[in-house]
């Protein structure tokens, strides 16, 4: 959203209300002259200043937990600017109805906030920190999980503010303040308690004044009767510019002794909780074991071939095929022990192309190695032949979306972007996957998808980008572009089309493409230019991306290069 909100001309980004009404009185003061903010105290909110009669009125437009948009009480909308629409047309509550926009003057920016400059090297320190990530690691986790860091950053940020001083005692503040330069104003926070309490110490006149900051129920940070806000750094920043209650302005942050934090509080304030590392519902795919290679630690030995002796196959299935079965089991390697899935390939001495087969995928899968994709672990050449992979526990997408219909669009979103990245991934490798479909991915958490399946993948020649088949296959018709069934020519763009009918069957959760139709109609309907409707409820911006993939022609189709950063853009818009 904010992408968005930054191009429109009468938003003015990170100004105070003294601002906004600098610039409405600026401009005449009319009746119904507006512009929009950034909110300086709810994440994610904005500020709407409009004046009337020779005053200026504030609003907040808060954003609430449905991703809708609203002032106070008021009706909700899809985002900022249809709240604009539809007070310049009912005052629902308005001072007036909104008017005239009150443009920024020419060559001026949105105001970006001062933590805006932080965040970006907050987010990569602590993703480095945390996981121990680096190079292209570190950027597909920031990637692929931003909106979810930009909220972890903001919310735990004022541990790295030379202000907050954690949890030490009333007494240490004051001779942490009365230490070196008395100035007024001079002040530090320090933590109460385990509840998401805190203290504004301040120095005034010689004095140290103690401000109770306390959480109410909707988690929101407040001293008693003050304006509440979402984080400690935003009421920091808010009383930096006027005492609004206080006895005085925050004028010089007081320096922790040597730099050090007090000790951090184990059990973060309830709204974080479902933030924190490893827990189960908001996972992040960093959290998971299969994030990066198991030989992307040096002290494992990377070999393509693993030890009998080492692997051990659990009871029960994971799913099965022409090929034989897919067994649960654990690998023992140096350090650690890996849950693995194992593709065990029936003896069927009559069908020797099986096992062609199998060491065919083998080795397209040896040569990937993308947190979104399923990697190969190695081959066991024991009683049978077996291909150990990553284990991505919850199974095939289109199973999980049938039976999880609750699963949000926000989710689907989430899951069908990290597709991409995978697949952007396989592009730029100039490897075609000739089998996208939502059947072949799977999933490791609700929130971490990998494409698996590379059966009939292929390595293409960098100058000739396209793999000719030798004639017509066992092919998944339905997913496949018009040049491949015309022409048996598979590209990057051909993987594209088949990515359109995977978004579509994740946004109709999990249902069969061109249902009840043979494949020879599907062509007729393609050839003759129609193409399947937009599943029901599925986002616009959504569908869109599906019409874009299914464009008749590969040259004009786009190819992975652009399709992820649409993906990626509509997710960070409706998942901030
Ligand atoms: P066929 O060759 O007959 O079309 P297939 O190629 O669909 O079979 P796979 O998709 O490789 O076979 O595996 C079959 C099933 O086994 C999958 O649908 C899935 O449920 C399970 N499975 C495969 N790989 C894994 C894995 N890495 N982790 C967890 N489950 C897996």
């Amino acid at each position: 959203m904010a992408d968005t909100v930054n191009t429109l001309p009468f938003f003015y980004g990170n100004i105070t209300r003294e601002e906004a009404e600098d610039y409405l009185r600026q401009v005449g003061m009319s009746n119904g002259l507006y512009l929009l903010r950034q909110s300086r105290n709810y994440l994610g909110g904005f500020a709407l200043s409009v004046s009337y009669s020779g005053r200026c009125y504030h609003y907040t437009i808060e954003r609430e937990p449905n991703e809708s948009y609203a002032i106070a009480g008021g009706k909700s909308h899809r985002n900022p600017v249809d709240v604009i629409d539809y007070h310049s047309q009912e005052m629902d509550g308005l001072v007036c109805l909104l008017k005239k926009p009150c443009n920024r003057p020419k060559n001026m920016q949105p105001k970006v906030g001062p933590f805006e400059d932080l965040k970006e090297k907050l987010i990569r320190e602590y993703v480095k920190q945390t996981w121990n990530l680096q190079g292209a690691a570190l950027e597909q986790a920031i990637i692929s999980q931003r909106p979810q860091l930009e909220k972890l950053i903001a919310t735990t940020a004022h541990e790295k503010m030379p202000w907050f001083h954690g949890t030490i005692t009333r007494e240490d503040s004051e001779t942490r303040l009365q230490n070196g330069a008395r100035t007024n104003g001079k002040f530090l926070i320090r933590q109460r308690d385990m509840n998401g309490s805190y203290a504004l110490c301040l120095l005034h006149e010689g004095q140290v004044m103690h401000y109770r900051i306390d959480r109410d129920r909707t988690c929101k940070l407040s001293i008693p009767d003050g304006k509440k806000f979402d984080t400690l750094w935003q009421l920091v920043e808010h009383y930096s510019y006027k005492p609004d209650g206080l006895l005085r302005v925050l004028t010089d942050p007081c320096p922790r002794p040597d730099g050090v934090i007090g000790k951090r509080c184990k059990s973060s304030p309830p709204h974080l909780t479902g933030l924190e590392k490893g827990n189960e519902d908001t996972a992040m795919p960093m959290d998971t074991e299969v994030y990066e290679s198991p030989y992307a630690d040096p002290d494992e030995l990377r070999s393509s071939t693993v030890d009998r002796k080492q692997l051990f196959l659990e009871d029960g299935e994971l799913g099965s095929g022409n090929f034989g079965t897919v067994m649960k089991g654990i690998y023992k390697m140096r350090k650690t022990e890996k849950p693995v899935a194992v593709k065990i390939l029936k003896n069927d001495d009559n069908n020797p192309s099986v096992r062609e087969e199998m060491l065919r995928e083998a080795n397209v899968m040896q040569q990937l190695d993308n947190p979104y994709i399923v990697r190969m672990i190695g081959i066991c050449e024991a009683e049978n032949l077996m291909l150990v992979m990553e284990l991505a526990e919850l199974g095939p997408l289109n199973k999980f979306l049938q039976k999880n219909k609750q699963t949000g669009i926000k989710n689907i979103t989430e899951l069908v972007h990290q597709v991409s990245m995978g697949m952007k991934y396989l592009e730029e490798h100039n490897f075609v996957h000739r089998d996208l479909a939502a059947r072949n991915v799977l999933l490791v958490t609700q929130h971490y998808a990998k494409i698996s399946d590379f059966g009939l993948s292929k390595a293409v020649a960098e100058e000739q980008n396209y793999y000719k088949a030798k004639g017509h296959g066992k092919w998944p018709v339905k997913w496949y572009a018009p040049e491949c069934i015309n022409y048996f020519k598979f590209s990057s763009k051909s993987d594209v089309w088949s990515f359109g009918v995977l978004m579509w069957e994740a946004f109709s959760f999990g249902q069969k493409p061109y249902k009840g139709m043979k494949g020879n109609d599907v062509m007729q309907m393609i050839e003759g230019g129609r193409r399947m409707d937009a599943p029901l409820n599925c986002p616009e911006e959504m569908y869109d991306l599906m019409r874009t993939c299914w464009t008749y022609k590969a040259d004009e189709r786009p190819g992975f290069k652009v399709v992820e950063p649409r993906l990626r853009e509509y997710y960070y818009d409706i998942a901030q």
